[in-house]
């Protein structure tokens, strides 16, 4: 995206009172700047209704306390300056921005410093193109929850997410996919993998990958129309062998993945239905059709989040690797014309 966002009309509201959008700045020497202190969210609104905004909210929080300091707002005040601030907007359809930081009160490292707070309201429409993404696989993994506060959206992982974004656009990808510590399929950069095999849904476990609320969202729409879904750790070989992918958030809603490496995928029949579901869950006007309206608890997302993962030699790097090469070399033999049989004497 070209935008410089940093210039744009209406307001921000900052630290509780609106303010001119150029006037929504911060110290170059805040803890957030020079030390990821800082969380944020990524919220949609549609029909000028924020979705699962309690949720979101909730986990804005929990981000915040995870990393060790408090958002000096409650969740009554936080929901009510998101609503004030879409409503100034005066987008229908939007996305919104909350973000927190410490402040410059201390140049060491510390906990101890005023959080400041924010939250924009832009416009936004896609994500990514919805002609279905590529996908490289990144060679940085994602750190499990021995290294990092997984659960929180905070600056701090989004540092290598956001460099294998950036070296797969390079490469001509749209996107990275992650594996995990231990070799598993993660994530894409910043949203959630799905995939579909001989008609089951199945996405990676919540180890290293964020426990996304679409991603709860489209387990609940597989259960609500009896699809077999399963959360589990998902391999690269299964990623190879699925029928369809896509990945999934609050920013990617549901888009289909029709490449990884250099495997193709059609967008398949489950994609579409899921898809369809979600984008009338999400809609106040539509919601009656999907049969769902009621906000989940984000709290309750998270018991979903553990670590089950066990190194296994399957998903060792260089088997891995060797596995990314006969896949390609099977891709290339199907894609000749077949040879004539060499008759036995
Ligand atoms: N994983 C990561 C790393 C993300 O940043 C996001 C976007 N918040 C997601 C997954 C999807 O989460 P959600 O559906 O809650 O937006």
């Amino acid at each position: 995206m070209n935008t410089d966002f940093s210039q744009k009309d209406g307001k921000i509201w900052l630290d509780g009172v609106l303010v001119e959008w150029a006037d929504a700045r911060a110290h170059v020497l805040t803890q957030g700047l020079n030390y990821a202190g800082s969380v944020f969210e990524g919220i949609r609104a549609y029909e000028g209704e924020a979705f699962r905004l309690a949720d979101h909210i909730q986990r804005f929080q929990t981000s915040a306390a995870l990393m060790g300091f408090k958002i000096p707002y409650s969740a009554e005040e936080m929901e009510s300056a998101c609503k004030t601030i879409l409503k100034h907007s005066g987008l229908s359809e939007a996305y919104i921005r909350p973000v927190a930081w410490r402040g410059a009160d201390r140049l060491e490292l510390s906990q101890e410093c005023r959080v400041h707070c924010a939250i924009a309201c832009l416009e936004w429409t896609s994500y990514f193109r919805e002609d279905g993404i590529s996908l490289q696989i990144a060679k940085y993994r994602k750190p499990g929850p021995r290294f990092a506060q997984v659960q929180s959206k905070t600056a701090a992982n989004y540092a290598m997410p956001a460099l294998a974004k950036s070296e797969a656009e390079k490469a001509g990808y749209d996107d990275a996919l992650m594996l995990d510590d231990a070799g598993y399929i993660a994530e894409a950069t910043a949203s959630n993998i799905f995939l579909v095999q001989r008609g089951i849904v199945k996405t990676s476990l919540p180890a290293a990958a964020l426990a996304g609320i679409t991603r709860a969202e489209i387990l609940d729409i597989c259960r609500r129309h009896d699809i077999p879904c399963e959360e589990t750790n998902l391999t690269i070989k299964e990623v190879f062998e699925a029928d369809e992918v896509f990945v999934c958030g609050t920013a990617a809603e549901i888009t289909a993945v029709a490449r990884v490496e250099t495997k193709s995928y059609k967008c398949g029949p489950l994609t579409n239905f899921l898809r369809s579901e979600y984008l009338n869950l999400v809609r106040p006007s539509q919601r009656s059709k999907s049969g769902k309206g009621e906000s989940l608890k984000y709290a309750e997302l998270l018991t979903h989040s553990r670590d089950e993962r066990s190194y296994d030699i399957a998903t060792d790097p260089l088997i891995h690797e060797a596995w990314l090469r006969t896949r390609n070399k099977m891709d290339e033999a199907a894609d000749e014309p077949a040879k004539p049989q060499a008759k036995r004497a």
